[in-house]
């Protein structure tokens, strides 16, 4: 610790000259070190139930639930005497953020038809075979699928899985993805635009499909564009399977051969499924971010902010499947809160603004850190570095990474950890630029110019249940979420107050 150790230094001096001034810089120290003793495990599970609590229902952007749970996390701010940073003199920075409510499980159907003309139908059961498409249109489709591949349309890059294919009233069935794969490569600036979610969901309308089924993992992704008529689901394994059962042919390898070749390989099945939807669309929906903010006390050097974030919003509850986002992410957010907390209430001089922002409709496609970044509530020119956090709650060991132009920031974490904390610690610098379709609020910062870190835990002990019923309040170390607290508390003060910040 730099400020720690200057003290130490200083104090030796001071002692010797000065006596007086000892008990100034002793009280220093002891202020910083005992707020840091403040921040405790059992404060972060406790907030943790809250957080993860029913009525916030999953705390899907656009919803009331969201919006109580922002309040809750804001009313905590404003308890420890962090100032709103939000519109009005608020806490909260709003934006529109249409958005679907999945009213119950709906369904997934094979039909298998016999020699003998006869029929059977096998149901699938959600989560395990499938979920329901959190964007899906209401209402119900029957019909054949029809592999499509990536689902993609690229006529300057002469791709087209739907070439010589008619999907009119069809249910079609793709992967996530490009068959480009390589995201640090220029040339997938070429493929971005067509790896989106909503992209696909939007190509397959085009061309007249009634369904999809997206090779995308049975997990709820709210992720994907709301189109009135197209029903949608995610697929799991087994119907994956039934669907390419006696076919010859399997989607890995047709993936493969799809990836080497740049050829389409979409076919009609034969294969009969029906897509039930359950779906309530309120395009009036409005969300927020959470923002607060410590002042910084120095009349120059407080124009200049660090801010801290990460998405409070987590994937809902699908008619059901309640995902309370206790990993993802209220793991950050409790991060956050716990370190603004001993920051608030220790008093400590900041010479720097610090702004802690948390994130609305990051599930939905990033809405929150695209309304930031577009409107930055201090310039961008003055922010000295977005710190993200996303799924930070899991394991026993620290990492902490840095986008180029500032990986000199990542020596306050390192220094932090070395002189305080000694957890196994991994320092590293994102290296070169990335094209893909971006899937954190990080990258969108990046993206737009500014200078980026991310903090995150490494050597997850707790299974990670990603966008599913199991993650929830259970699904984090909390002992490790104390140490990412305090790390983050004990680098602030240091980032804070160095008079030249080393990038
Ligand atoms: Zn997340």
């Amino acid at each position: 610790m730099r400020t720690l150790s200057i003290i130490r230094t200083l104090t030796l001096i001071l002692t010797l000259a000065f006596p007086s001034v000892l008990h100034a810089q002793q009280a220093d120290e002891q202020l910083i070190l005992k707020h840091f003793h403040s921040i405790s495990s059992e404060e972060i599970s406790g907030w943790m139930t809250e957080i993860c609590a029913p009525e916030f229902n999953g705390r899907l952007a656009g919803t009331p639930e969201y919006l109580a749970s922002a309040d809750w996390v804001a009313g905590k701010l404003k308890e420890w005497g962090i100032k709103p940073a939000g519109d009005n003199g608020s806490y909260f920075q709003w934006f529109d953020h249409p958005y679907t409510v999945v009213n119950d499980i709906g369904a997934l159907r094979l039909h298998i038809t016999h020699k003998d003309g006869s029929v059977i139908i096998k149901s699938y059961s959600a989560p395990e075979g499938y979920y329901p498409g959190m964007n899906s249109g209401n209402g119900e489709v029957t019909a054949e699928v029809v592999y499509v591949g990536y689902g993609v349309t690229a006529p300057e890059l002469n791709y087209d899985d739907y070439k010589g294919i008619d999907v009119r009233g069809k249910i079609v069935m793709m992967n996530r993805d490009v068959p480009y794969k390589d995201v640090r490569n220029p040339e997938y600036a070429k493929w971005v635009r067509y790896c989106y979610h909503q992209y696909k969901v939007e190509n397959a309308a085009a061309h007249g499909a009634a369904g999809m089924l997206y090779i995308d993992g049975n997990s709820a992704n709210p992720n994907i564009s709301y189109i009135e008529n197209m029903i949608v689901c995610g697929i799991g394994p087994e119907p994956l399977a039934d669907i390419f059962a006696g076919l010859g042919k399997e989607n890995k390898s047709l993936i493969e051969q799809i990836d080497k070749s740049f050829k389409p390989a979409s076919f009609a099945t034969g294969k009969t499924m029906t897509i039930k939807a359950s779906t309530t669309r309120h395009p009036e929906g409005r969300t927020c971010n959470v923002v607060g903010m410590i002042e910084g006390t120095d009349p120059l050097l407080k124009e200049e902010v660090i801010i801290i974030g990460g998405h409070l919003d987590a994937v809902g509850n699908a008619g059901g499947l309640l995902v309370d986002g206790g990993f993802d992410n209220a793991s950050g957010v409790i991060d956050i809160m716990a370190a603004a907390r001993a920051l608030a209430e220790s008093g400590i001089r900041m010479k720097r603004t610090v702004l802690f922002l948390l994130i609305g409709g990051e599930e939905v496609g990033l809405l929150g850190s695209k309304y930031y970044t577009r409107n930055p509530i201090f310039p961008k020119e003055k922010t000295v570095t977005y710190i993200n956090l996303d799924m930070v709650g899991n394991g026993t060991g620290l990492g902490v990474s840095a986008s180029a132009n500032c990986e000199g920031l990542t020596g306050y974490f390192k220094t932090a950890n070395d002189s305080y904390i000694h957890r196994p610690m991994r320092v590293s610098t994102s290296g070169g630029l990335f094209y893909g379709r971006p899937r954190s609020d990080g990258l969108v910062f990046l993206a737009d110019g500014f200078r980026t870190m991310s903090i995150y835990t490494t050597d997850g002990v707790k299974p990670v249940y990603y966008h599913l019923p199991g993650d929830d309040e259970t699904a984090v170390t909390p002992e490790i979420m104390e140490d990412v607290a305090k790390l983050i508390y004990l680098s602030f003060i240091e980032l804070a107050n160095a008079d030249t910040l080393n990038y």
